[in-house]
């Protein structure tokens, strides 16, 4: 229950977490799996189907594949069986926005909504992030060909109560100190993809013992950032934005080494 309303809807979004990303940020919310801990555990083709089959069965929204590029071609094959099988629900590929554009039509044969983050606009804070400053280049070409393939999100509905069906809605997280960041973000997609371009303004930042490191990452984002950042994204006329309270409790920061990892989900 810890995604926007749009894929929660009242049953919930099947998440299925990888092991390992890409682009291993070193303030990541999921640093225990993503930033190769090795928290996590292999599984058969035969028990990754009976995972997804158990929540399809549970009556979610949708499956919900988070990080998945790496794990693509057991992905696929999951995915044909479960069409072949006649699952129906929306397949939701869940991402850091850092994906190979040459994979994206690849993926979008097979996936109906695309959720990528849009986390930088500034080529040096990438590199500093994650060491790569083409980040934003790499990920706008990779947007660009999302939206070409699906469209903008249907039906965008922020209360949840008709779940999306295909398309593309954006993550922005606004950073701590670094406001300025999300402007130029937003400056981009307004420019590239208009005022009616899906986009969810995240505010849930908080430092993980890693972050902790560096500084203007080890602190919380204050209230006034994230209105200034909210005042903007309205300011340039966007439509379809979601909007997130500042977090007052810590029920979907998650903790991997617990059973339930999510304290907010039922
Ligand atoms: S892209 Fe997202 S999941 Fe991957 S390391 Fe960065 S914050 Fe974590």
């Amino acid at each position: 229950m810890g995604e926007e309303p749009c894929f929660t809807g009242s049953r919930g979004s099947g998440t299925i977490f990888f092991t390992g990303c890409s682009c291993h940020c070193f303030f990541c919310q999921n640093w225990q799996i993503s930033n190769g801990h090795g928290d996590g555990r292999v599984v058969s083709a035969e028990e990754f189907h009976h995972i997804a089959l158990s929540l399809v069965e549970c009556g979610v929204h949708n499956l919900n594949f988070v990080t998945p590029d790496h794990f693509w071609p057991h992905i696929a094959a999951l995915c044909r069986r479960l069409r072949d099988e006649g699952v129906q629900i929306p397949f939701l590929f869940n991402s850091s926005g850092y994906q190979l554009p040459a994979m994206v039509a690849e993926y979008a044969a097979l996936m109906d909504i695309f959720m990528p983050d849009f986390k930088f606009a500034d080529p040096a804070l990438a590199r500093r992030v994650l060491r790569d400053e083409r980040y934003p280049e790499i990920a706008l070409e990779a947007l660009r060909i999302m939206v070409a393939e699906k469209g903008f999100l249907e039906p965008f509905d922020p209360s949840g109560q008709h779940p999306a069906k295909r398309g593309v809605l954006v993550r922005h997280l606004v950073l701590p100190g670094l406001v300025d960041n999300t402007l130029r973000v937003l400056n981009l997609l307004r420019a590239e993809f208009g005022r009616w371009l899906p986009i969810s303004l995240m505010s849930q930042y908080k430092p993980t013992p890693a972050a902790r490191q560096h500084p203007d990452f080890d602190r919380h984002l204050s209230c006034e950032e994230y209105q200034t950042a909210l005042a903007h994204a309205q300011a340039l006329g966007f439509e379809n934005l979601l909007v997130q309270p500042l977090a007052t409790t810590d029920d979907f920061f998650p903790d991997f080494q617990r059973p339930k990892p999510f304290r907010g989900n039922p």
